[in-house]
C-alpha cells in the first residue's frame, strides 16, 4: 500500500476518498490488512503529509480511525474527542484539514455502546465532563420514539440517540463552518455521517448524510426530525 502524495491527494475526488474509507474498513473486517511497512511510511511522509480525508471519532480505545479503516502513515487526519462532538476548535481543525491541508472528505463517526452517548442519556454530571456531555443532550431530547426506559440501559435507546448525535454533527458542520459549506458547495470536499459497530467492526456510512456539491438539511430542522409540538428550547 502506496504512502498518499501531493498528486495522489490532488486527483483523488471526494467520493474516491469514500470508497477508499469503504474499501478499508472492508479489508479490516475480513482480516485482509493491507501490507505496508510503517517505518518506510516515515520517511515517506517526512517531507510533508497529503491525508485524503478527515475523520471525527470518538476517543474510545476501539475506534481508531486508522486502524479500522485500514490506513497508515499520512493517509487520514484523525480528530477524536469523546462522542464524536463538533465545537468551534474541532471546526478549526477540520478548516485546516480541508482547505490548508487539500484532504477530500469529513466523516463523523459515531460508535455503539458509546460511553459518552450512554453518560449524555443518563444526565451524568462530573466535572468539566458536564459541559462535553450537554452538547449531546439535544441528541437525546430530539430521540421521540422511545417513550420508556429513557436511560442507557435501553441499547435500542442508545442506538437512537447516537445515530442523531452523528446527523446533528454533519448537520453542524455546514451551520457553522462557512469554509467548509463553501468547499462542499463547489464539490471540493464531501461530508459525511458515519457509525462504528464495536461488536462486528463494521463501518455503516449513514447516505442520507452525505454532501457533495449541495448543502442538505435532515435534523435540524424540526419537521425533518419528526419533532411533536414541543418548541427547540435552547437546542
Ligand atoms: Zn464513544
Amino acid at each position: 500500500m502506496r504512502t498518499h502524495t501531493r498528486e495522489s491527494q490532488q486527483t483523488t475526488t471526494p467520493k474516491d476518498a469514500l470508497e477508499y474509507l469503504r474499501e478499508g474498513n472492508h479489508r479490516f473486517v475480513t482480516n485482509l490488512k493491507a501490507n505496508r511497512n510503517l517505518l518506510q511510511q516515515v520517511n515517506e511522509t517526512r517531507d510533508g503529509q497529503f491525508p485524503f480525508a478527515t475523520i471525527l471519532s470518538c476517543i474510545d480505545s476501539r475506534t481508531s480511525a486508522e486502524l479500522i479503516f485500514d490506513q497508515g502513515l499520512g493517509d487520514i487526519f484523525s480528530i477524536r474527542i469523546a462522542g464524536s462532538i463538533v465545537n468551534t476548535d474541532i471546526l478549526g481543525s477540520m478548516e485546516f484539514a480541508c482547505k490548508v491541508a487539500g484532504s477530500k472528505l469529513i466523516v463523523v463517526l459515531g460508535h455503539s455502546k458509546c460511553g459518552a452517548i450512554r453518560g449524555a442519556c443518563d444526565q451524568i454530571q462530573l466535572g468539566n465532563l458536564s459541559t462535553l456531555l450537554n452538547k449531546i443532550q439535544p441528541a437525546v431530547y430530539f430521540e421521540r420514539k422511545t417513550t420508556a426506559n429513557r436511560t442507557s440501559a435501553n441499547p435500542e435507546f442508545v442506538a437512537n440517540v447516537t445515530a442523531i448525535q452523528v446527523k446533528r454533527s454533519v448537520e453542524t458542520i455546514v451551520e457553522q463552518s462557512v469554509v467548509l459549506r463553501e468547499m462542499i458547495e463547489k464539490g471540493e470536499i464531501g461530508l459525511i455521517g458515519a457509525v462504528y459497530d464495536v461488536e462486528t467492526g463494521l463501518v455503516e456510512f449513514l447516505e442520507e448524510t452525505l454532501m457533495l456539491g449541495e448543502i442538505r438539511h435532515f435534523y435540524l430542522d424540526l419537521e425533518a426530525a419528526g419533532a411533536d409540538s414541543r418548541k427547540a428550547g435552547g437546542s
